[in-house]
């Protein structure tokens, strides 16, 4: 599967790195495209996309998904002010996170955006006076976090004391308080309880528990939701042997119970949407490196890389991993088998900055290329940028059949 994979990406990983330097990020927008449609095509359209832009928000990217996904959520001011400059409609932006400040929240109201998620009651009654100054009537939802989260996700922000959203078990309590507010209007609910899951079942009955909440709540308030957000949970493989998500298998397991919802007269007007990052774009993108130098040192091979944990903080396994595990990586240019083992590392100062333990691949030599797979989402975002004042890696869009360096200028 690599191979056939690598045959179709390498010529243009070469080309990037040899045009544009390395170390680097390279994004092909054919593959998000063809994960876009694979999505819409599973749920047969019943469900409506949401990016979250924390997960790339690189402006060429930002610019480039307007055009094939309905909605960005975004998480601060400052990705607010990225889709707006990529051109988004604020009507089309969603603002979540547990701890929006006053001047966010003002910025957000008077610029237009479509909803806040609202995380408390604190932040419900700060957006509704700064709505009532600005003689405005805001749309929002409010963000629940459920009691309980299935085994499998990787990640999880419920399911025990967590700082996002309102607990179902207080939504009696802090619901009323919300729903009182004059210059608020709810206009749906959200949740996103966990990611990165590969499991089609824990997927399901995750979305069956959100539907639960929904159904509770809108009928204990008596609200006909105009939006409902599934934080998806959708995940990616990161490393050699993990098995993808069966998508088709997701989709024939809920689908009948979306359909059921969705007959249900009080949510007839209910869109439902999908609000994901990493199944989107993760797989798109590889982060490339170039090999400086090549260390013998007591029985290991390390060869020391232009970019690592300072670009890619999650391939380095600091990222909210227990154990590191390499990410699934290749030398680029090479149709050799795996032949040998070898440590990578990133250029810096410290022995954390590690890319991969072990590493079985074609023998590296100084001037080799390696590309990072699965880098297209929490990779340069994610990272310690200025640790140690390296140059920052560069951006690469592959889209139209040709490489654009779309380097974010921070
Ligand atoms: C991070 C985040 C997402 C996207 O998560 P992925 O794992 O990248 O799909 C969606 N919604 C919210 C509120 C988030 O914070």
């Amino acid at each position: 599967m690599i191979a056939f994979r690598q045959a179709a990406v390498d010529p243009w990983l070469e080309r990037a790195a040899a045009r544009f330097g390395t170390p680097g990020f390279v994004y092909f927008t054919p593959d998000i495209a063809a994960r876009n449609d694979r999505l819409r095509a599973a749920f047969g359209g019943r469900f409506a996309l949401s990016f979250a832009a924390k997960s790339n928000p690189n402006p060429a990217l930002l610019t480039w998904l307007k055009e094939g996904v309905e909605c960005l959520d975004v998480s601060s001011i400052g990705e607010f002010r990225l889709g707006i400059e990529a051109g988004w409609h604020p009507a089309r932006l969603s603002f979540t996170g547990p701890g929006k400040r006053d001047f966010e929240l003002a910025e957000a109201i008077a610029g237009g955006i479509g909803e806040l998620v609202i995380e408390s009651v604190r932040e419900a009654v700060a957006a509704d006076a700064i709505a009532r100054g600005l003689g405005r009537i805001q749309d929002v939802m409010i963000r629940i976090a459920p009691p309980r989260v299935p085994k499998g996700f990787g990640d999880q922000m419920a399911g025990r004391p967590c700082a996002f959203g309102i607990d179902l078990e207080d939504a009696a309590d802090q619901l009323p308080r919300i729903l009182a507010l004059a210059n608020l209007r709810v206009v749906g609910l959200h949740i996103y309880s966990g990611t990165q899951c590969r499991k089609a079942e824990a997927i399901a009955e995750n979305y069956r528990i959100f539907l639960g909440i929904f159904r509770e709540i809108c009928a204990s308030y008596d609200l006909n939701p105009r939006r409902l957000i599934f934080g998806s949970g959708l995940g990616i493989p990161y490393h050699d042997g993990d098995a993808p998500l069966d998508l088709e298998a997701l989709a024939a397991d809920i689908l009948p119970d979306l359909d059921a919802f969705r007959a249900e007269p009080r949510f007839a007007a209910a869109r439902l949407v999908l609000e994901l990052g990493r199944y989107l774009v993760g797989e798109a993108g590889y982060f490339l490196t170039r090999v400086v130098s090549v260390k013998a040192s007591r029985g290991s091979r390390i060869a020391i890389c232009d970019g690592g944990m300072n670009n890619h903080l999650p391939a380095s396994g600091h990222f909210g991993m227990v154990i590191h595990r390499n990410y699934a990586m290749h030398k680029v240019g090479a149709a050799g088998e795996p032949t040998e083992k070898v440590d990578l590392v990133g250029p810096l100062c410290t022995s954390i900055d590690r890319l991969a333990s072990g590493v079985m691949l074609p023998r590296i030599e100084e001037g080799d290329l390696v590309a990072v797979h699965a880098s297209g989402a929490y990779g340069l975002t994610a990272s310690p940028l200025h640790f140690i004042s390296h140059q920052p890696p560069r951006e690469i869009l592959f889209d139209g059949g040709d490489l654009r360096d779309v380097t974010r200028i921070l």
